[in-house]
């Protein structure tokens, strides 16, 4: 009889159990492969940052710093908060770091922990991972299909093909402006038809309407201005390009006009993946070109484009039909055949580990029947036994689990007939 348990995980936090720490660790070893093979350099940064690098960069109005950061006060009073996101620590760190010092571009890529106060659901979790990349100096149009390249490339290396990119751009300050307008004049007669929060952003953030998931507004948003129409010389023509070099490298997109994205700081292309496996929260992967966010955060004006993809959404997208990537170690189960033996047990299985052989042995002292059937439940291919009779003799019984085949090989030898594959 249990008593009932005293501690539960947090709402929205989760623990990944050894099986699902290994295919996650699996798709992280891509995420760093790739990563490293496209010239982006890995960056850590603190679990939290002072409260006002989020406000001033991801913007007041947005739903992360209205309602969802986990802000608290230090000892001293400071407000910190626990990072929603990366693109403002990363540039933080960029900017102090003096990182344009080594070169007038700096390719820099992250996978970290974020926390964000939502609503739990399917896909949308308190903590999560993501891993993202940011390109940071160049203003060119073939940076920003580079960045698009470089998540889809990841995400089909993952096994991912049933997923869909998404562009977008909401041009740079001169067209966006005058399409802002556009759409007030649009929208302010159907303003008693909006929800209260649309009605506040049509005064504070009107281009954010345009992402609501109110089916109604989405309705009413069928015959409004398109961003697209209001694009200057300028922006039409990097847009153009990043379609263009996007056709070039075989990565298929559809083009979105209604997609702005919930942060302030972008400008000019915009983008997302989504997938249908993953439910309602389809979205996988969100980034575009942010040419003003490190002079806004102090830094020299210095133009960039970047990505956020979430890692538990990947896991859900690959669930399907991914049953079979199960950890299968250890390769070798020793067996002690009476306690004899239990010490020339654990020499053997810390000789075969040191080999690179992964192999574990029982430590509950079970019967050799018990030990056997551990070796088959954890899908050992050998059982390595060792009794009073091996132990004389220097050698041990070598089980092959799948055939049955047993033979006896000297104890000295077999780490190298395992490691040489020989069985
Ligand atoms: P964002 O930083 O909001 O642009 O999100 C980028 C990606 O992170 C999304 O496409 C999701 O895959 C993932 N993501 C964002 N918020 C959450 C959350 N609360 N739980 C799990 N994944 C999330």
């Amino acid at each position: 009889m249990g008593s009932e348990q005293q501690f539960k995980s947090i709402k929205g936090t989760r623990d990944l159990l050894p099986e699902e720490s290994t295919r996650v660790r699996s798709v992280e070893t891509t995420i760093h492969d790739v990563m490293n093979r496209w010239g982006y350099g890995e960056i850590r940064t603190p679990a939290f940052e002072q409260t006002e690098l989020f406000t001033r960069s991801v913007g007041e109005e947005s739903d992360i710093v209205t309602k969802q950061m986990y802000t608290f006060s230090d000892q001293s009073g400071t407000s910190l908060t626990l990072k929603p996101e990366l693109t403002a620590p990363v540039m933080r760190a960029y900017i102090e770091h003096d990182m344009a010092r080594g070169g007038a571009l700096t390719k820099l890529y992250y996978i970290d922990d974020l926390f964000r106060q939502e609503r739990p659901q399917k896909g949308r979790l308190r903590q999560f991972r993501q891993f993202g990349a940011e390109a940071i100096g160049s203003p060119h149009p073939e940076q920003d299909a580079e960045i698009v390249a470089l998540v889809y490339t990841i995400l089909t290396e993952i096994g991912l093909d049933d997923i869909t990119l998404h562009i977008n751009s909401i041009g740079s300050d001169n067209s966006r402006n005058v399409f802002r307008h556009a759409l007030v004049e649009f929208l302010t007669p159907h303003k008693s038809d909006l929800s209260e929060t649309s009605q506040r952003r049509l005064q504070t953030n009107p281009l954010r309407i345009l992402d609501s998931k109110s089916e109604e507004e989405q309705k009413l948003l069928k015959n409004a201005p398109s961003i697209l129409d209001y694009l200057d010389d300028d922006d039409r023509a990097h847009y153009e390009d990043v379609k263009h070099f996007l056709e070039r490298m075989n990565i298929p997109f559809a083009e979105n006009k209604m997609m702005v994205r919930g942060l302030d700081y972008y400008t000019r292309t915009t983008f997302e993946i989504t997938s249908p496996n993953v439910g309602a929260q389809d979205a996988l992967c969100g980034g575009g070109r942010y040419d003003k966010l490190i002079e806004d955060l102090g830094g020299k004006q210095t133009p960039a484009v970047g990505f956020a993809a979430g890692i538990e959404r990947i896991m859900l997208a690959m669930e399907q039909g991914d049953e079979d990537s199960d950890q299968k170690a250890p390769r070798v189960y020793v067996v002690a055949a009476g306690d004899a033996a239990r010490n020339a047990v654990l020499k053997l299985t810390m000789d075969l580990r040191a080999e690179g052989i992964s192999a574990d042995f029982d430590s509950l002292r079970r019967s050799l029947k018990a030990q056997m059937r551990e070796a088959n439940r954890l899908s050992a291919s050998h059982a390595v036994i060792i009794g009073e009779k091996e132990l004389a003799a220097g050698t041990a019984q070598v089980k092959t689990l799948v055939s049955g085949e047993q033979d006896t090989w000297p104890l000295k030898e077999i780490s190298s007939n395992l490691s040489s594959g020989q069985v």
